[in-house]
C-alpha cells in the first residue's frame, strides 16, 4: 500500500466484514482492524482476497499511520465497554479534527457522553445508526448518522455512497442532528419495526380467527396490499413467510411457537417516551403483546378457564372486512409514525436538539427493516413544513386517516365481538380519539387529585374570577 487509506474499520465480526466490502466496492482504501488480530489475517485472505483497496491493521497504531488526515475510523464493535476502550486507544493516536465513528448498536445516553468527551479533546465523534443486517451493511444499510456535524463534509461522500437508495434515487443517508441524535433515531427505528410487526400480527390473527382463512389465502391478501398504500418490507416478507410451507405441506409458520423474543431496543423506546412524557401508545402496546405472548403457560391455563366470545361465531362479509383490516392496518401505522416524530419532537426540545425529520423518514426509505412506500409521504410533509408538530396537521395524513377511519372502527368493532386480542389497533384508535378531543375528562382527574392531596388546579379562563383564580398546573 503505497497512499494512504480513506476509511478504517475496527471490528471484523458479520456487519465490519460486509461493511468494508460495501465501502471498498465504491473506489474506497480501508484499514480493517480487530482486537483478535489473527481476523485480520484470515478476512484479508478470504473474504476480502481480490480487494486491492482492502487493507490490514495488526494494532491502532499501524491503523493509524495508515489514514488520510483527518482520519477517520468507522467502530462496528459490541456495544459498551468495547467502544470506550476502543475510543481510548484511538486517542493514543488520533489528533484533533480526526473523525471517530461508532456504528454499533449503542444507546443514544453513551453516545452524548462520548460525544462531549471527545468534543473536549477536539476530536469528532459520530454516533450512527446502521440498519437492515449483513445484507444491508454488504449492499446498501440505512444510515443514520448524527454527532459533531463538523465531520459530515468528511464523511458525507462515503456514507451517501455506500448506503441503500431510496426509489427516488436519493440516498437513505443524511445527517440527523447533535450529540447522541443518530442512535436515538436507530433506537425508534427498532420501536417502530416492534409496532409495524404487531399490527401485522393482529391482521394476521383477524384473518385466520374470524375468517377461518389458510395461510396460502392469507399470503395472497398481503401480496395485494403490497401493492398498495402499506407497500413495505415487512409485509412483503409477510407474504413470502405465509406461503411457505413445511417439507410435509404444512405452512411452516403455523408450527412455531407463539412466544416473541425481544432484545430491548423497544423497550427502551417506550421508557424514553415515558420519561419524557410521549403517549407512545403502540409501541408500548407492542412491547406488552410481546410480554404477553411469552406468558405461554399462563395463556393455555387460562384459556381453559376463562370465556369470552369465539372469533368462529362472528359473521361478517369477508371482501368488506377485508378491506376494512387494510384500512385499520393503515390507519394504525399512521398513528405509530406520528407518535414516534412527537417522540423526535420532543427529544429534540428535551435535548437541545436541531432534528431533521424528512431526512429521517428518507434515511429509512431503504435497506432498513422499516422501509415502505409510505415513508415517502412523510418525507414530503416534512420537505414542506419542517417544523410540524404532529403528521396528522398534515393535509395528506388528514385526508389518509379520514379515508381508513371506518374500516379501522369496524375491525375494533368485531374484534372485539371476536374476543381476539388487537393491542395496536385498538390503542391506535383510542389515541386518535383522545387526539382529536379537545376536552377529555382530566378535569375529574384533578378534582378528585386535589380532593384527596390538595394539588389544588387551573379552572377554564372563562370560570376564571377573583374567588376561583386560574391557579397553575401541579
Ligand atoms: P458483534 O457480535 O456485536 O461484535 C463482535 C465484534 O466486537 C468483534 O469484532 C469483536 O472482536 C468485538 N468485541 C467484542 N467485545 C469486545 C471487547 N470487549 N473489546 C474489543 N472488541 C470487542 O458484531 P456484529 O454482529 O457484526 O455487530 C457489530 C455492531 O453492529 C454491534 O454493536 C451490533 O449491535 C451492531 N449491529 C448489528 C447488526 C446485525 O445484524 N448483526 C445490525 C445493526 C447493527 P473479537 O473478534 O476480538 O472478539
Amino acid at each position: 500500500m503505497s497512499a494512504l487509506a480513506d476509511i478504517g474499520l475496527i471490528g471484523l465480526a458479520v456487519m465490519g466484514q460486509n461493511l468494508i466490502m460495501n465501502i471498498a466496492d465504491h473506489g474506497y482504501d480501508v484499514v480493517a482492524y480487530n482486537r483478535t488480530t489473527a481476523k485480520v489475517d484470515h478476512f484479508l485472505a478470504n473474504e476480502a482476497k481480490g480487494y486491492k483497496n482492502i487493507h490490514g491493521a495488526h494494532s491502532i497504531k499501524e491503523l493509524a499511520d495508515k489514514l488520510k488526515k483527518p482520519r477517520r475510523v468507522i467502530m462496528l464493535v459490541k456495544a459498551g465497554d468495547a467502544v470506550d476502550n476502543f475510543i481510548n486507544q484511538l486517542l493514543e493516536h488520533f489528533e484533533p479534527g480526526d473523525i471517530i465513528i461508532d456504528g454499533g448498536n449503542s444507546n443514544y445516553v453513551d453516545s452524548n457522553r462520548r460525544y462531549e468527551e471527545l468534543k473536549q479533546k477536539g476530536l469528532l465523534f459520530v454516533g450512527s445508526g446502521v440498519s437492515g443486517g449483513e445484507e444491508g451493511a454488504r449492499y446498501g444499510p440505512s444510515l443514520m448518522p448524527g454527532g459533531d456535524e463538523r465531520a459530515w463534509p468528511h464523511i458525507k461522500g462515503i456514507f451517501q455512497d455506500i448506503a441503500a437508495k431510496a426509489d427516488t434515487g436519493e440516498p437513505c443517508c443524511d445527517w440527523v442532528g447533535p450529540a447522541g441524535s443518530g442512535h436515538f433515531v436507530k433506537m425508534v427505528h427498532n420501536g417502530i419495526e416492534y409496532g409495524d410487526m404487531q399490527i401485522i400480527c393482529e391482521a394476521y390473527d383477524l384473518m385466520r380467527r374470524v375468517l377461518d382463512m389458510s395461510d396460502s389465502e392469507m399470503s395472497d391478501v398481503f401480496a395485494k396490499w403490497n401493492k398498495g398504500v402499506l407497500d413495505s418490507f415487512l409485509i412483503e416478507i409477510t407474504r413470502d413467510v405465509l406461503k411457505y410451507n413445511d417439507a410435509d405441506g404444512k405452512p411452516m409458520v403455523e408450527k412455531i411457537m407463539d412466544r416473541a423474543g425481544q432484545k430491548g431496543t423497544g423497550k427502551w423506546t417506550a421508557m424514553n417516551a415515558l420519561d419524557i412524557g410521549i403517549p407512545l401508545t403502540l409501541i408500548g402496546e407492542a412491547v406488552f403483546a410481546r410480554c404477553l405472548s411469552s406468558m405461554k403457560e399462563e395463556r393455555v391455563a387460562a384459556s381453559k378457564v376463562l370465556r369470552g366470545p369465539s372469533g368462529a361465531n362472528v359473521k361478517v362479509h369477508k371482501e368488506k372486512f377485508l378491506s376494512a383490516l387494510e384500512s385499520a392496518l393503515y390507519a394504525s401505522k399512521i398513528i405509530s409514525y406520528v407518535q414516534g416524530f412527537q417522540l423526535f419532537n420532543e427529544a429534540a426540545r428535551e435535548f437541545n436538539w436541531e432534528l431533521n425529520n424528512a431526512g429521517i423518514a428518507l434515511m429509512w426509505r431503504g435497506g432498513c427493516i422499516i422501509r415502505s412506500v409510505f415513508l415517502k409521504n412523510i418525507t414530503n410533509a416534512f420537505r414542506q413544513n419542517p417544523k410540524l408538530d404532529s403528521l396528522l396537521f398534515d393535509q395528506f395524513f388528514i385526508d389518509a386517516i379520514h379515508k381508513a377511519d371506518q374500516g379501522w372502527r369496524e375491525t375494533n368493532v368485531t374484534a372485539f365481538q371476536a374476543g381476539v386480542p388487537i393491542p395496536c389497533f385498538s390503542s391506535a384508535l383510542s389515541w386518535y380519539d383522545g387526539y382529536r378531543s379537545a376536552k377529555v375528562p382530566a378535569n375529574l382527574i384533578q378534582a378528585q387529585r386535589d380532593y384527596f392531596g390538595a394539588h389544588t388546579f387551573r379552572v377554564l379562563p372563562e370560570y376564571a374570577s377573583d374567588t376561583l383564580p386560574e391557579g397553575k398546573d401541579i
